[in-house]
């Protein structure tokens, strides 16, 4: 029998958890505050960006969106970040991807200051993350996110064997490096592993980020297996589907995530979660 983690839930429940901590850090005079700077009129970020803004509004912080035009230069949009660098009520900064061609993204993430680099996406954080850093820093909220349900269906990574398949510094790098920490054994695949089914097959937890539809069926899951799957994908009838084929998985894999109500919402939670960090963090007087 396989199980559905119901991303949902778990998301309700960190919610439920970072509307607590807001209410507790605006008793003490602080309301967590988040930027997030959108560039462009892309349809899939405007979505993004208002369900963001709706959920950080709804928990009680101070939630700004900054809507740039598309012909934004590399200099307005530094201005723009150093400015909110400054700004006392903003704990976090996030730069929605894609930014248009003539803006230099990596320059972009190196602008933010580490302390309100909420997506984690800094050298200085992946860093930190890379060499299990001890105090507090920010991590990428998917990889996260995942890592907050694992718990919460009670798969501990130690000594398990990880396959996470994608390697994008958004999700899959720091997945690994996540489950690295965790004590996993981990190994990364991508577009140019050699015989990819196999490598997922070996896979206690597999975790799918390729933007590749149905990639993964029940054939290439280790029976009992935990499956994650990040995609958000299109088939070819328009639905939202993931990197796994969820059908063919069941009675296959153990635990499994679907798309919708899987990653999904975990992300967004996790966004919050680490937002609220960040004010905490930030009063912290050394
Ligand atoms: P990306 O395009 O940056 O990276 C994709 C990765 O997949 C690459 O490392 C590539 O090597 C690998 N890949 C591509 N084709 C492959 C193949 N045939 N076999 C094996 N590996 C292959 O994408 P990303 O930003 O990491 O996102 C991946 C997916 O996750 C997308 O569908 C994206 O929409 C989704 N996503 C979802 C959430 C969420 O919150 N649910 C968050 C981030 C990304």
């Amino acid at each position: 029998m396989t199980k559905i983690i119901d991303g949902k839930a778990v998301a309700k429940k960190v919610n439920a958890q970072t509307a607590t901590a807001v209410a507790d850090l605006v008793a003490q005079g602080i309301q967590p505050g988040i930027a997030v700077i959108i560039v462009g009129d892309d349809a899939a970020s405007q979505i993004y960006v208002r369900n963001k803004n709706r959920k950080a509004t709804k928990l009680g912080m101070h939630s700004v969106v900054r809507q740039l035009p598309a012909t934004t230069t590399q200099a307005e949009l530094l201005a723009i970040i150093a400015d909110y660098n400054a700004d006392e009520s903003i704990h976090g900064i996030l730069v929605q991807s894609p930014l248009p061609a003539q803006i230099n993204e990596p320059l972009v993430t190196m602008a933010i200051d580490p302390k309100k680099d909420v997506d984690g996406f800094h050298p200085s954080n992946v860093g930190k993350l890379l060499t299990n850093f001890p105090g507090n820093y920010p991590v990428a909220n998917t990889p996260r996110g995942i890592m907050t349900m694992l718990h919460e269906y009670g798969v501990d990574p130690a000594g398990k064997t990880a396959v996470v398949i994608g390697r994008s510094t958004i999700v899959g790098k720091p997945m690994a490096a996540l489950l690295t920490n965790a004590n996993a054994t981990v190994t990364i695949a991508h577009s140019k592993t050699a015989d990819l089914k196999a490598v997922a097959r070996t896979a206690d937890i597999l975790v799918v980020a390729t933007g590749i539809a149905h990639l993964i069926t029940g054939d290439d899951i280790k029976p009992g297996a935990t499956v994650i799957d990040v995609g958000m994908d299109r088939d070819e009838n328009g639905k939202l589907v993931g990197d796994v084929d969820f059908e063919s998985a069941q009675g296959v894999a153990g635990l499994i995530t679907p798309v919708p109500g899987g990653v999904g919402p975990m992300t967004i939670a996790t966004l919050m979660q680490t937002t609220v960090e960040l004010a905490k963090w930030s009063d912290v007087r050394e």
